[in-house]
């Protein structure tokens, strides 16, 4: 059996990971551009089915350069994402399912509605986390079985602060009216839900992320905290019409160019601030070393700590950090206590 990722090792790249078995072409995730100019990956051919982890554009848009036949194995919240006529295999955010002789299995991955990671239980157990989040209050992340490759979202490297205290930086930047742009499968209801919580109601979502809510409260996929429920069907009663006007306004799209977001940042009659809590493309990254926009991470990828017990509850042996530059692979030994996958051709005899 051999692995390729094709694209998203040494750095924040699309998510594209090819499994090749005796007997099947697997692909994980067929992400789109990050940047306006970046190159494409290579498509591979003779494909037999592409698993996707969620609805980020990251980790789908580049499905729009793959046959229109290949059956597409993703959550029925990530499926509302793809364009009309694809051949979507519905798969259970919690659950196992089988692609031939190989057993399949999912959870609930705590950074995106309808997300999931995946476990084959091939080569000793292969584990692939899309994007997680083990801090998120409103997505749950499920504790995935024993795994020997980890392939695994590493966005923030070896960085370390947990969410409590990014809240506490976050409550400073939003004491003055902001705009966060946002995607509205992911922190757009996290953020509306937390701010609620804290008895702040002036918050205002777009329409994208506003029918997101609504969804969310109607139904649990499974990707939702147990325990949140009550308190989204609330704020879907209670939030009011969209308002520019509002002191938080979360709109989409994240990266703040097109979507509710772009439009507002466009008037000339708006003023807000706006506050970027996510990934940052070049542009953003320019304009927030410029001053013109703040920046305030909100843990939407694992910590450090959140690794080491991702590590702890895989027992895995061979870990690839996905999605972020590796400085040192020495030092990622010395943080996860294991192998650290650099190469991204990975020959599974070698990992014996
Ligand atoms: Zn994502």
């Amino acid at each position: 059996m051999k692995i390729e990722i094709i694209s998203g090792l040494h750095r924040k790249a699309p998510a594209a990971i090819l499994v090749s078995t005796p007997g099947q072409r697997i692909l994980l995730d067929a992400g789109g551009a990050l940047e306006p100019d970046e190159a494409p990956w290579p498509v591979p051919n003779d494909l037999d089915a592409v698993l996707l982890s969620h609805d980020h554009g990251d980790h789908i848009a580049g499905l729009s350069r793959l046959p229109m036949d290949i059956p597409i194995y993703c959550s029925e919240v990530t499926a509302q994402a793809l364009p009309p006529g694809r051949n979507v295999q519905p798969i259970p955010v919690r659950g196992q399912f089988r692609l031939g002789d190989i057993l399949v299995t999912t959870g609930s991955c705590g950074h995106a509605w309808g997300g999931v990671w995946f476990h084959l239980d091939v080569a000793g157990g292969l584990f692939y986390s899309g994007d997680i989040s083990m801090e998120s209050a409103l997505f749950r992340f499920d504790p995935p079985p024993p795994a020997d490759i980890a392939l695994v979202d590493a966005s923030y490297g070896l960085y370390d602060t947990p969410q409590r205290q990014q809240m506490d930086k976050l409550r400073v930047h939003l004491q003055q009216p902001t705009l966060c742009p946002v995607p509205p499968s992911g922190r757009a209801v996290e953020l509306a839900l937390l701010s609620a919580r804290e008895g702040k109601t002036d918050i205002a979502l777009d329409a994208a992320c506003r029918a997101m809510l609504i969804q969310m409260a109607e139904q649990n996929d499974g990707s939702l905290q147990s325990e949140v429920a009550a308190e989204l069907q609330m704020l879907a009663q209670t939030l009011p019409l969209f308002s520019a006007d509002a002191q938080l306004v979360l709109a989409a799209d994240p990266d703040g160019i097109n979507g509710m977001a772009g439009t507002l940042r466009g008037r000339e009659d708006f003023h807000h601030r706006t506050l970027f809590t996510g990934h940052m493309n070049q542009l953003a990254r320019q304009q927030w070393l410029a001053g013109e926009v703040e920046f305030c991470r909100w843990n939407v990828h694992p910590t450090l700590s959140c690794l080491q017990a991702l590590v702890s509850q895989l027992s895995c042996r061979w870990f690839a950090p996905l999605f972020t530059v590796i400085d040192s692979p020495t030092q990622w030994q010395q943080a996860l206590n294991c192998h650290i996958i650099t190469d991204p051709m990975i020959e599974t005899e070698r990992c014996q």
